[in-house]
């Protein structure tokens, strides 16, 4: 099977023979994606002129529901997208969830939050300010949507999710979408825009999908363009260094790699309920999705004192998770997506293993539950124990895209706050303490470092939201080596997509364009 493309309003048979998908369990070949025949120029002016357009003559409202009316097209197809997540990512149920259910959340949320801006047509920033004695001459900050595309490169991990969080503030913000998703797994987001325009729900234009390498598409982007990459740090220093991104000044927002923290206060001893809780949240993080979560946590800083007994702790659960072909309903932890990513996980454990001793798993002969080892591409989860945390260095850089993390010791805070800096930038970190004064210390040590922080103590108890979860209302992102990027935050998202003006002149022009807007204060409160 060739992943149809669909770009200029139009379904294109892929060309030529194409990068393979596999299922990374049994290895067998499921689909190949090539675009070797899209032409970048036109679907790009396509989306540009008739999408754009389209999209435009909309108010926030009604494009609101549009949104609503793909959430619920997306929600009767749910059950084919945990088929192909099973079949293409090797995904368990829970991960399957993860993934398909937050995409339709996500997109139904800013549906519902998007009704609310009415029916502008771009937004009044502020209140007006006077320029002049007379009150003759003033000016007014407006919003516009963006002209051009909005050019959705995603990672592989998430194939549904990645690119409906990025859709849905592009399109309630009237900017069409070409969305280009990972080879490995496109087979669901092609699916999912498949049922999207099968629907008819969106006007020509308004999306696109194209299947198989991009490495052409940067040349025909333009300066009314927007670029959103998730990846990796090497593939987002490619795109932002490209010669025609860097000539035209394109907007660029990178959600890129990550080595998150999380972080056991010196307050909490191994016989609190805190302690369970964390040792839970380390679990989850380390097997849902085998790990492959941008927010995974993948260095756990614990006091000197409580190394041991957290390691045994952690240890004796991996010891009870089944591992293998997740069409066994005992298995919770599945493969990786394939095994470039196995070759990959395995050399940067071997790395890792070079300052750290192995507390749990780490035998890259594995033999997974109902699964063929030569064929399939497991990892097994992995706890690492770094050796001597004054020298070390490569549990601060290496990001082991897989179930695998490793506790790492601290015996003071601030020694604590200059270590975790030493990830250079990251999506999140979480504390768990209930010592406020310790829990204030290091959120105020690491936050100018991280885009979120979750803070746990026993008052919060289980009603906490995760720590690799990423929510629609709250910011994702992170600075330095997490990639710079802002998504998300609720209505904020839509700054991406909206280009700043300020208008001096006339009060009465003011009015006049202030007349078509709504009211940007919606998007900071
Ligand atoms: P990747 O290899 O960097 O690829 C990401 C995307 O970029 C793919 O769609 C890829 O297409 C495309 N691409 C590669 N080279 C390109 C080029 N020169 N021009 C335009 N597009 C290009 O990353 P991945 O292996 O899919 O994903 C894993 C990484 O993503 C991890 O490092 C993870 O931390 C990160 N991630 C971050 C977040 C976040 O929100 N911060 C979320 C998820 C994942 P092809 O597949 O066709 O090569």
């Amino acid at each position: 099977m060739n992943l149809r493309n669909y770009t200029c309003g139009k379904w294109n048979e892929a060309a030529g023979a194409g990068d393979i998908l596999r299922d990374p369990v049994t290895g067998e070949e499921l689909a190949r994606v090539s675009s070797a025949n899209v032409s970048w120029s036109e679907s790009l002016a396509f989306a540009r002129t008739h999408g754009a357009s389209a999209l435009r003559k909309l108010s926030y409202r009604e494009r609101a529901d549009l949104l609503a009316k793909m959430a619920d097209c997306l929600a009767a197809n749910r059950d084919e997208y945990f088929r192909i997540s099973l079949l293409n990512s090797g995904a368990t149920q829970a991960d399957a969830s993860f993934d398909v259910d937050g995409a339709i959340y996500t997109v139904k949320y800013y549906a519902k939050i998007g009704r609310g801006l009415g029916e502008g047509h771009l937004l009044k920033e502020g209140a007006s300010i006077p320029l002049s004695k007379n009150n003759s001459f003033a000016a007014q900050h407006f919003l516009e949507p963006a002209k051009g595309a909005a050019i959705l490169i995603n990672a592989f991990n998430f194939p549904a999710w990645g690119w409906c969080e990025k859709a849905a503030p592009a399109l309630l913000s009237g900017v069409p979408v070409i969305i280009k998703p990972a080879s490995p797994t496109a087979w669901l987001t092609q699916r999912m825009v498949e049922d999207v325009v099968n629907a008819g729900i969106l006007p020509p234009g308004a999306i696109s999908i194209v299947c198989g390498s991009a490495r052409e598409m940067l040349d025909h982007v333009r300066e009314e363009d927007v670029i959103s990459f998730t990846g990796s740090a090497e593939t987002a220093a490619k795109i932002r260094g490209h010669e025609n991104v860097l000539r035209r000044g394109i907007r660029v927002n990178v959600e890129a790699d990550s080595i998150n923290s999380a972080i056991l206060g010196p307050d909490v001893s191994p016989s609190s309920g805190l302690f369970d809780l964390f040792v839970n949240e380390v679990i989850r993080e380390m097997t849902l999705k085998a790990g492959q979560k941008c927010t995974a946590i993948r260095r756990i800083f614990v006091p000197r004192s409580q190394m041991q007994a957290l390691g045994a702790a952690i240890a004796t659960q991996l010891g009870a998770i089944k591992v293998g072909n997740p069409r066994n309903p005992e298995v919770k932890v599945g493969p990786v997506v394939n095994r470039a990513q196995q070759s990959a996980c395995l050399a940067s454990i071997a790395k890792l293993k070079q300052e750290c001793s192995v507390l749990f798993g780490g035998d890259d002969q594995f033999q997974p539950l109902d699964a063929d080892r030569q064929k399939s591409s497991f990892v097994q989860p992995t706890l690492l124990a770094c050796k001597d945390a004054a020298v070390a260095k490569a549990v601060h850089t290496v990001e082991v895209f897989g179930p695998v993390a490793t506790l790492i010791p601290y015996d003071a805070v601030g020694d604590l706050i200059a270590a975790v800096r030493k990830g250079e930038g990251s999506l999140v970190a979480s504390v768990f303490s209930d010592d406020a004064a310790f829990t204030q210390e290091t959120i105020l040590g690491i936050g100018d470092l991280h885009g979120r922080i979750m803070a746990v103590d026993s008052s919060v108890g289980t009603q906490f939201t995760g720590h690799g979860n990423v929510l629609p209302s709250c910011l994702h992102g992170g600075p330095g080596r997490a990639g710079g990027g802002e998504e998300l935050a609720g209505l904020r998202a839509l700054l991406l997509y909206h280009r700043r003006f300020v208008v001096q002149g006339p009060p009465a022009t003011i009015a006049e364009i202030a007349a078509l807007s709504s009211d940007a204060g919606l998007l900071y409160s």
